[in-house]
């Protein structure tokens, strides 16, 4: 990717690690720095844990460095199909740790004086579709038994606080939030720093070995051998192929403007609601610090033609948000979704002492920052395996997962055609 395409690398927080070029010792490996690594990083490195984080490029370079931003809580799922799939004990539990984790980001965002423009306005889910409403009660009703503060507004309401059009209502959920993905990476990435982490960038995982109690990981130019392993590469884990498998990658796109003027802030998105819709082919709409619109949907802009994309969101944003005019796109990028077979994130177990933590199925700010969380009080032996509300299962591939990725393309391409089309 070129990082001058994505707009939440233009923010001046670069940091600078080493590459491993010697060969260490760690209590705990962490390969891969997103969210997931970090998270899990930082909270061993709290319990006094000796950690190595090896990234194969950047910090953040991954989907925690491309995503929206909308610190989202739940699962994409309802919660009862949640409870269906895992049973209702370890359902109920994992449920409450995502319905929660938004909280979680706040609190060590408040706390640690995170600079990543969290905003705390609530995150809107639009209803593309006037049946779609039933299906946001339904979601408002379920959510909510787990304490989540939640109002279903109507198209009125959804259109003063969003002024966009054709959308026939929205679940507000008002403790979620929108921030600057890359910086709020790029903070854990030093938290964990000042907590004795040592992290080490341009430094990829090509081969891991087992040997008696101990894991050995070897980079180009380092090794490292350690008493576990995480691996929290989660779909951007191409260097090490005997993971491929467990998830079918999904690509999302998004595309930013140019800061828009006092006049047009007033008329897209005045309240600065992080907002995503019901469409099968979703579309999702924030701001930034700036004053941006984002605007983003299903599919790989770096695929073929960046044209469809730019032309797309012409469209949408002439339809949607019609009174602000056309918009001159500064930047453009995509990222790639780990979707796991039933859109739960899970932790997998690869071999004795290797355990692979993914498939947050685009739910994964929050949900990586409390599952780093919970899979370091096991990593510690703080709580059992039984305990963990992250599923944990034997790893499984799923089959035709890349015949999958494609139809997903095609089916978000197709209906990218249709709106020029239909709408
Ligand atoms: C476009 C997009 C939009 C999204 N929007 C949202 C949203 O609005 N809200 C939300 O909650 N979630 C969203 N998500 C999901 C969320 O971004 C992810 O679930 C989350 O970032 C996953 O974090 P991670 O740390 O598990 O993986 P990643 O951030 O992908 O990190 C994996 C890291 O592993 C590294 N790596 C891979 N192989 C190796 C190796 N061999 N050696 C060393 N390092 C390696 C990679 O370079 C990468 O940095 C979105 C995702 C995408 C792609």
């Amino acid at each position: 990717m070129d990082n001058k395409t994505n707009l939440w690398h233009q923010a001046d927080t670069e940091l600078n690690y080493p590459q491993l070029t010697q060969e260490l010792h760690a209590d705990v490996l962490v390969v891969g720095a997103g969210f997931s690594g970090l998270s899990t990083a930082l909270h061993l490195a709290r319990k006094g844990v000796d950690v190595v984080v090896l990234e194969a490029q950047q910090i953040g370079f991954g989907a925690s460095g491309r995503n929206v931003g909308l610190t989202n809580a739940g699962l994409w799922i309802m919660p009862q199909q949640a409870e269906q799939h895992l049973g209702t004990d370890k359902g109920r539990a994992l449920n409450q740790l995502l319905i929660d984790a938004p909280l979680y980001v706040q609190q060590l965002i408040e706390e640690q004086q995170i600079d990543c423009d969290y905003s705390a306005k609530g995150t809107l889910h639009l209803a593309h579709k006037a049946s779609a409403l039933d299906y946001l009660a339904q979601r408002a009703e379920q959510l909510s038994s787990y304490g989540a503060q939640l109002q279903l507004l109507d198209a009125d309401d959804t259109f003063n606080r969003t002024r966009a059009k054709g959308y026939y209502g929205a679940l507000l959920d008002n403790r979620a939030g929108t921030l600057q993905p890359l910086k709020y990476c790029r903070a854990l990435a030093q938290l964990a720093t000042a907590e004795g982490v040592r992290i080490f960038t341009d430094s990829a995982v090509t081969g891991l070995q087992k040997s008696a109690d101990k894991v050995q990981a070897k980079t180009l130019q380092g090794k490292l051998t350690a008493e576990k392993i995480v691996l929290a590469t989660n779909a951007y884990e191409d260097k090490l192929s005997q993971n491929r498998g467990y998830y079918t990658p999904l690509y999302f796109c998004q595309l930013a403007s140019a800061p828009l003027s006092a006049q047009q802030r007033q008329q897209c998105l005045p309240d600065n609601n992080g907002c995503w819709d019901t469409g099968a082919v979703m579309r999702s709409f924030r701001t930034d610090a700036a004053g941006r619109l984002i605007v983003g949907t299903v599919g790989d802009i770096h695929s073929g033609d960046a044209g469809h994309f730019k032309r797309w969101s012409q469209h949408v944003v002439a339809n949607t948000f019609p009174e602000i005019g056309a918009l001159e796109y500064r930047y453009a990028w995509s990222g790639r979704i780990a979707k796991s077979h039933n859109n739960i994130p899970q932790l997998l177990e690869i071999e004795d002492n290797i355990v692979q933590i993914m498939g947050y199925s685009g739910r994964g700010i929050a949900g990586a920052t409390v599952c780093g969380r919970e899979l370091a009080k096991y990593l510690n032996g703080e709580i059992s395996q039984k305990q963990l509300a992250i599923p944990f299962n034997k790893a499984q591939k799923i089959s035709f997962n890349q015949l999958r990725a494609v139809a997903y393309e095609l089916g978000s391409q197709l209906s990218h055609l249709s709106d020029h089309m239909l709408r």
